[in-house]
């Protein structure tokens, strides 16, 4: 079988099929030949496990899945790669391509159709400029998934893996902390890609749980994380303020019941501190 890391091997296939790189679907293929196994590996462990990859372009990691899976579903959005994959991964009977936008798709069913009785994850080279969309929707659809292994930029990494509380912290910190344990696995050069992308890239693996913290209302408690990132240089006060269109008297009363200092920012506050403005709030509006 050819080496899909070989770059006059891609290079070979890619211009037998007339195929060139769209940026805009965030193309940017694997050729560093260490980075797939070390993913497929710690993505899957046990061989009755049941793989979501998104995203996988020529197959160069759908490859590993495939030697180590039950089966693996891979959601492509670009046609032009179908031809490509029956020719690099033809000789597989435990891979099915779905060629779908995977924002678009009902994942409940998919899982449910395709992998019954198996455990399922996810595991893919994210095409970038859906990175948060695409974990957020994983997330919040609440799949039956275990873990969700996946190459981000560095940076997305970084915000993605941080502690609640801390300097690096964003709303999809928070909210991923809501739904799981991230790990930040290994870094990964931008010169391991084809083309090379501007940034380097890490690969992250989020481990689900049952949420850690009770809000009473789940839509409450994330529209008062994204209020309060919103203006993240402000206070939670101001900032709370102003994206609920609630007046700081009002705002005032609800911080004090939760038990948090209208001067904190955001980026300080824990999962628990989100927890109890939610319910304040909530609290509140009856
Ligand atoms: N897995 C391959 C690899 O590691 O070399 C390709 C990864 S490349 C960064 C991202 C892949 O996602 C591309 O094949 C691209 O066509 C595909 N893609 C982009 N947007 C998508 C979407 N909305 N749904 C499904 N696949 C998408």
């Amino acid at each position: 079988m050819e080496r899909l890391t070989d770059i006059s091997t891609v290079k070979n296939i890619l211009s037998r099929h007339g195929f060139t790189f769209s940026k805009v679907l965030g193309q940017n293929f694997l050729i560093n030949p260490s980075v797939c196994p070390r993913m497929a590996e710690a993505a899957v462990q046990g061989d009755r496990v049941g793989v979501l990859e998104i995203g996988p372009g020529i197959g160069v990691l759908t490859k590993e899945l495939l030697e180590r899976a039950g089966k693996v579903v891979a959601v492509e959005l670009d046609k032009r790669l179908l031809p490509v994959l029956s020719e690099t991964l033809g000789a597989y009977d435990n891979l099915k391509v779905v060629n779908a936008d995977v924002l678009e798709l009902d994942l409940h069913k998919l899982i449910t159709d395709e992998f019954g009785g198996m455990d399922v994850v996810v595991c893919a080279n994210l095409p970038y400029y859906i990175t948060s969309p695409v974990i957020m929707k994983l997330l919040e659809d609440k799949l039956p998934i275990k873990s969700i292994t996946v190459m981000v930029q560095k940076e997305a990494a970084v915000r993605l893996c941080a502690e609640p509380g801390t300097r690096d912290s964003s709303a999809i910190t928070v909210a991923v902390r809501y739904y799981c344990d991230p790990e930040l696995l290994f870094h990964v050069s931008s010169g391991s890609f084809m083309p090379a992308p501007k940034v380097d890239s890490a690969v992250i693996q989020l481990h689900l749980h049952e949420p850690v913290v009770q809000p009473k209302n789940e839509a409450t408690f994330f529209k008062v994380i994204k209020g309060a990132f919103a203006q993240r240089r402000k206070t939670v006060l101001n900032s709370l303020s102003s994206s609920l269109s609630l007046d700081k008297n009002a705002v005032r009363d609800i911080l004090k019941a939760a038990g948090v200092e209208e001067t904190a920012r955001a980026e300080r506050l824990t999962l628990e501190n989100f927890a109890d403005i939610s319910n304040a709030l909530d609290d509140r509006s009856k």
